[in-house]
């Protein structure tokens, strides 16, 4: 081998040696790229999922939080179409759909899929080459459903479905960023709930389940301030001799016997109406748009006899009770809810000296 053989074998040697590390070193400088792309994603998704979770935990008194949520799953995901579903209260395979903007959000497929999957209460996904609904021509097709469910304290409430035009569209990334999503639905939900527990024990009683007294105050004047113009009835009510029952068949009755009162009067009410307990035994109800005093007496009256004709029990214990009412009208009697409380105080003061079991209305 003459040196110029030499050299060149060696350069060959030297050239294939560089290749093996040039190979070598865009394999790894590709690997880092790619780790770094997957870290960049996952650090984007993080960041999506803090803002969300920021988003949601400012707007929780939202009345319309789940569809700002479903919006966002739109967007963040950039996905055709998203609904959810939310299991109808004390039902188990009824399901209300709170937010969608999907066409296919009513369609059969879809609720099949959601009321068998509940059982397991997992994320599925569906891909199918063939479109998944039957749409309108000129309708993107849908290729692609994730279902992700949604729970509250590990029970079951419904399912976030988003579907895409693209088969096997769905990843992993994009079913744990729809899980979180699940988890602030979950927590929304639960806020809302104590939210409301709260609210409503602060405008009922905790007895009779009825408007409390400083509740019906605040809607009947915001009532007549709203609308000084609308006439109304207020009726009052107190049990006779309630003192008597409690004595003679103990406290336990006299409560269940205020509860049925209370209930008898509660369903005797329409939907202008509204029911209160104004003190112990005192209940009032507001009667909203009354034009006909007699029409009013009748109906009240009606309500004495029902009451005096409904027997309650306890235990062994069968007893009937009978009440006195009394009638004012605004804005005859005043204009002003405390003076038409008033006089419908006062009728019932003349019910009760007058016999009791009995109506006595300021009009007739
Ligand atoms: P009257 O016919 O004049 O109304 O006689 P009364 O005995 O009903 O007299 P009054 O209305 O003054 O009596 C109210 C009684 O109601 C006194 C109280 O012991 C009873 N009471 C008030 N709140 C409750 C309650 O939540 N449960 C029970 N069991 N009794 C109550
Ligand atoms: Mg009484
Ligand atoms: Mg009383």
């Amino acid at each position: 081998m003459n040196d110029y053989e030499r050299l060149l074998s060696d350069y060959q040697k030297l050239k294939d040696e560089f290749e093996v590390y040039q190979d070598f070193a865009e394999s790894i400088i590709q690997r880092l790229s790619e780790s770094l792309t997957k870290s960049e994603k996952k650090l984007d998704s993080i960041t999506n999922i803090v803002e969300v979770s920021k988003y949601i935990n400012s707007n929780l008194r939202e009345d319309n939080l789940i569809s700002m949520i479903n919006d966002m799953i739109i967007g963040i995901l950039g996905v055709k179409y998203s609904s959810i579903y939310l299991l109808k209260e004390d039902c188990t395979d009824e399901f209300i759909i709170k937010a969608t903007n999907s066409i296919n959000s009513d369609s059969d497929v879809l609720k099949e899929h959601i009321l068998s999957s509940r059982l397991d209460g997992k994320v599925f996904v569906i891909n199918d080459n063939d479109p998944l609904f039957k749409n309108f021509s000129g309708r993107e097709d849908i290729h692609s459903i994730i279902g992700v469910p949604i729970y509250l304290r590990e029970e079951f409430k419904g399912y976030i479905i988003v579907e895409h035009s693209l088969c096997d569209f769905f990843s992993q990334e994009h079913s744990s960023f729809i899980s979180s999503i699940a988890n602030q639905i979950g927590i929304a939900l639960e806020n809302n709930f104590l939210y409301n527990r709260i609210k409503e024990s602060s405008i009922r009683d905790p007895l009779l389940g009825i408007f409390n007294r400083r509740y019906f105050f605040e809607l009947i004047e915001s009532k007549v301030k709203e609308a000084p113009e609308n006439n109304f009835a207020i009726v009052m009510i107190d049990i006779d001799k309630f003192k008597k029952v409690n004595d003679t068949f103990g406290h336990q009755f006299g409560d269940k016997t205020l509860i049925e009162v209370s209930k008898i009067i509660a369903q005797s009410v329409g939907e202008n109406d509204y029911v209160a307990r104004y003190g112990g035994e005192e209940i009032v109800i507001y009667l909203g748009e009354v034009n006909n005093p007699v029409g009013v007496f009748e109906k009240i009256d009606k309500l004495r006899s029902d009451i005096s004709e409904t027997i309650i029990e306890l235990d062994d214990i069968q007893h009937s009770v009978t009440a006195s009412f009394g009638i004012s009208f605004y804005p005859k009697d005043g204009g002003n809810v405390q003076d038409v409380l008033s006089v419908a105080d006062l009728m019932l003061y003349d019910a009760k000296h007058t016999g009791r079991n009995r109506v006595v209305s300021s009009w007739i």
